[in-house]
């Protein structure tokens, strides 16, 4: 680990300190603390730093220092810190198990794991608070207790999940308008919606204040992802406790039971839009899964059959419309049964995989690539004129011939292709799927019967367009 990242981790603890100092009423807790979830999630993340006993140290003096510098007596500054430091230990020992598809959002039961692991967390330091009370607070055991832990509670899981969400790298090195990118999805409307929850809680106010927000809540969390929702969810905490206290509630054990109840409150319903921002991106994770293995080929990433005629029909439409020329290619590998005869069914299939990659280099945007079948291939190439066609067909078949497969055995061999191509003039074009791929499979036949590892255009005068499965060769 570098001194710089050392000296980075002790800079971001200071400044979180500092900022929940700030927030202290006198005398007492903090009314926000977020260096300790801000530590335990960075810990999480950087599986390095947290095996570097060192990295805690630097984190520890960030946590020291803020209270050095704010005036606090030796004795206490370093007794509430060993208790912070020990409780973020405690969580992360529990968390650092679950592994990272878990604590970074991917499974369903992300959000609960997070929740114990931020109760153990809250417990062990309320505990450990409690037994060392005389210190810094002049309330009872329990009472020391039941704040501390509702409070790290409200302060671990408001900033845990913004820490694990977030973006890789530090904050200054995010693309923010990548970040930002899905709170423009329907205009912002569900930001406007929280915002108006929130005003409309704040007028109101009452016990039933703190889920106005909740509906708003859902709503981004179906579109903003699990980051936003979590930083959303922050914000949302911050903004209802600042609100309460402006209005005379006091984080003090004069107003013990009020105080608990509402941190135990907000840290707990922030839980429901982070689960649903979780389920819905696994949903859309698992949608784009399937997506894919629909639309594709498991062996080569080339398209499927069904996307590329489906695909291809899109494009034509549009281009006819434009009048604009299009091209066909066809590709049949040459004696591919030998391959698979001579280095095994497995080569084979890497052929194959080398071949689409060979192809996916030099595709175009607009261009479809498909998986007709077997060792058969198709290129569609809209606006390609004949002379166009014949030089990308050229220029592939040039660049397999030359391409050297190596077996795992150390053999070195090569194949070569045949290539049918269509390309005709607007006027005499089919805009359809179909009929582009029999001409093009019927120039095909052609080449293969004309001595193979060639291309050959489709010409009407000699050849009859075959319909796919006719051809035999
Ligand atoms: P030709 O020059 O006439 O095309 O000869 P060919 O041996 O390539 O004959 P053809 O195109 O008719 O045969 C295709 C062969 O490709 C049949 C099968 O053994 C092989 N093949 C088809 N699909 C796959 C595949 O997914 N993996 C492998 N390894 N081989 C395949
Ligand atoms: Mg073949
Ligand atoms: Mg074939």
């Amino acid at each position: 680990m570098l001194l710089r990242e050392h000296g980075l981790l002790f800079l971001c603890m200071l400044a979180a300190c500092l900022a929940g100092i700030a927030t202290r009423p006198i005398a007492f807790m903090a009314t926000f603390w977020p260096a300790n979830g801000l530590l335990l999630g960075l810990m999480l993340r950087n599986p390095v730093w947290s095996k570097t006993p060192l990295a805690w140290l630097s984190a520890w003096l960030g946590f020291v220092a803020a209270d050095a510098l704010t005036g606090a007596a030796l004795e206490r500054n370093l007794v509430i810190n060993a208790i912070n430091l020990v409780e973020v230990l405690a969580g992360w020992l529990f968390l650092v198990r679950q592994g990272p598809a878990t604590l970074g959002f991917r499974r369903q039961r992300s959000v609960l794991v997070i929740l114990v692991g931020c109760v153990i967390a809250a417990t062990t330091g309320a505990l450990l608070g409690s037994l060392s009370r005389d210190l810094f607070f002049s309330a009872s055991g329990w009472q020391t207790f039941i704040i501390w832990e509702s409070g790290e509670l409200y302060n671990l899981i408001l900033c845990l999940p913004v820490v694990l969400a977030a973006p890789r790298g530090w904050f200054w090195q995010w693309r923010w308008r990548r970040v930002l990118r899905p709170l423009g999805k329907l205009w912002g409307l569900p930001l406007l919606a929280l915002l108006a929850s929130e005003a409309a809680a704040f007028a109101l106010q009452g016990p039933g204040a703190l889920v106005f927000a909740v509906p708003a809540l859902v709503w981004c969390a179906m579109l903003y992802g699990v980051f936003l929702v979590s930083l959303l969810n922050l914000l949302v905490g911050l903004w209802s406790t600042a609100t309460l206290v402006l209005l005379g509630l006091s984080l003090t054990p004069e107003q013990l039971l009020d105080a608990v109840s509402f941190r135990v409150g907000v840290a707990l319903l922030s839980l429901a839009p982070l689960a649903v921002a979780t389920a819905h991106a696994l949903h859309a994770q698992a949608l784009q899964i399937l997506h894919r293995a629909v639309n594709h080929d498991f062996l080569t990433g080339a398209l499927s059959r069904r996307a590329l005629m489906e695909r291809g029909a899109q494009q034509l439409q549009r281009l006819q419309r434009e009048s604009a020329p299009v091209a066909v290619l066809m590709f049949d590998m040459d004696y591919f049964k030998q391959v698979n005869d001579r280095w095994g069914h497995a080569q084979g299939d890497s052929v194959l995989q080398q071949f689409a990659q060979l192809i996916q280099h030099n595709l175009r945007p607009g261009e479809l690539f498909g998986r007709i079948g077997g060792e058969e291939f198709a290129l569609l190439l809209p606006h390609a004129t004949h002379a166009g066609a014949q030089a990308v067909s050229e220029r592939l078949c040039a660049q397999l011939r030359e391409h050297r497969f190596t077996t795992e055995g150390g053999d070195e061999f090569s194949v070569t292709m045949s290539v049918g191509l269509h390309a005709g003039t607007p006027a005499d074009t089919p805009y359809t799927m179909s009929e582009l791929l029999a001409r093009a499979d019927a120039a095909l036949y052609h080449a293969k019967t004309t001595g193979r590892n060639r291309v050959q255009a489709f010409d009407a005068a000699v050849m009859a367009p075959l319909r796919h499965g006719e051809i035999s060769a």
